[in-house]
């Protein structure tokens, strides 16, 4: 039933499709567009329908259409095709079978790089699983190759059985999610579903529907510069007004000291000189109360700043970039609980957790489609270290197909 699941995600790991970030073109890169091209006739020779790539949005879709008389909402299923911000060219994935649990994995032949249980526990959680891990020199992309590899069998198994009761569904996968930029240009109108999942997640049982609420911030400050030796009275040094812009954020609430809910203000970029100065801050809170308070602190202390001076040396820009989805997604819990049930019935126990930070589905939440999270399987994302189970992946397909049948009970 799965036997097309391992040789489909070797293949796509194998397709090189990292987003470029200082790109202006929609996708960023060519070859997130030819990886397109090739789900396109991947889901054409599979028997889906209405197959399109979307050149103005980069997103390939394709409707399976309902097998049963009854009324069921439709359901959409959502991958992305490109890899984060690592070296992507030449993976070479290696594939090591019935993992007892314990021992230390060697990536690449100079034994430089290793899974080992102490830099990662979580490899305990995958005895006798068969892992796909990298050879040390590339990520995996697992994430979200396993997404697309999972939704892609998953529509095969349906396809196959058509015993299995399901209403319309529609996949996508697109680009760009990676330098958080994919989903602006989502189009809802055609992707036409009731409500949709995101299949993006990390382990086994992951099933997410609130993300952070986040913004960025700019500052740009003016300074007075003169010569130091007579600098007495005169000078204003742009450098020491981002240093006291800084220290009167709270000194806590940093990434590195928060978790869970807790939200945090993180200096991204400080350049300068005593001239002129720049600070760029990304703002995260799941609170959207909490989340006002902190852009409305960020506009407090350039006030506070630019008091002291006849006329503002410090200017805020600041924009919001997606929302918590939960706001959305509260609003009917009924597409939480069938994953939920789903899983269950899958003998997996759902792990639900806050997502510190944001997903596809944040957008297209807010865009009219809510859209949780589902786990894809991935372990130490975005990186050499980053693994995946086939034995999870499987589940994960199994997940889809369970949401596809459940649904057609409510
Ligand atoms: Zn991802």
């Amino acid at each position: 039933m799965y036997e097309n699941l391992l040789p489909r995600f070797l293949r796509y790991v194998k397709t090189e499709t990292r987003s470029d970030e200082t790109s202006q073109t929609t996708p960023s890169t060519q070859t997130q567009v030819d990886f397109a091209h090739v789900l396109k006739k991947e889901l054409e020779e599979l028997g889906l329908s209405d197959v399109f790539y979307n050149e103005k949005n980069g997103f390939v879709i394709g409707t399976l259409p309902s097998n049963t008389e009854k009324k069921v909402r439709s359901i959409g299923f959502i991958a992305h095709m490109d890899t984060a911000d690592f070296n992507a060219v030449g993976v070479n994935p290696q594939i090591i079978e019935n993992y007892d649990g314990e021992s230390t994995i060697i990536l690449d032949s100079n034994e430089q790089y290793t899974l080992n249980i102490k830099d990662f526990p979580n490899l305990k959680n995958y005895k006798d699983h068969t892992l796909i891990t990298t050879d040390g020199s590339t990520l995996l992309g697992a994430d979200d190759k396993a997404g697309i590899a999972e939704i892609m069998t998953a529509m095969e198994i349906l396809i196959k059985n058509p015993m299995i009761p399901h209403g319309e569904i529609k996949v996508a996968f697109g680009p760009d999610e990676e330098i958080g930029v994919g989903a602006d240009k989502f189009d809802v109108e055609q992707f036409n579903v009731d409500f949709a999942y995101t299949v993006d997640g990390g382990p086994l049982g992951e099933l997410q529907y609130e993300t952070f609420s986040a913004a960025q911030a700019t500052i740009s400050i003016q300074g007075k510069n003169v010569h130091p030796g007579t600098a007495k009275d005169t000078m204003i040094n742009a450098l020491q007004l981002a240093i006291d812009f800084h220290n009167q954020l709270p000194a806590d609430e940093v990434p590195e000291k928060t978790e869970g809910y807790e939200g945090f203000f993180h200096l991204l970029v400080l350049n300068g000189n005593p001239e002129e100065a720049t600070m760029s801050y990304i703002i995260r809170d799941h609170d959207r109360e909490k989340f006002a308070a902190r852009k409305a602190k960020i506009m407090e202390i350039q006030e506070n700043l630019n008091r002291r001076f006849d006329h503002p040396r410090v200017k805020v820009t600041m924009y919001d970039q997606y929302y918590n989805m939960r706001e959305v997604i509260e609003k009917d819990m009924s597409i939480v609980e069938l994953a939920k049930q789903a899983m269950m019935e899958l003998a997996i126990e759902p792990v639900i957790e806050p997502v510190r930070g944001g997903t596809d589905g944040s957008k297209i939440s807010y865009l009219g489609i809510p859209t949780p999270n589902l786990f894809a399987g991935g372990e130490n994302m975005h990186g050499r270290f980053e693994f995946v189970s086939l034995q999870v992946m499987e589940k994960a397909v199994d997940v889809i197909v369970k949401i596809a049948e459940l649904n057609t009970n409510s």
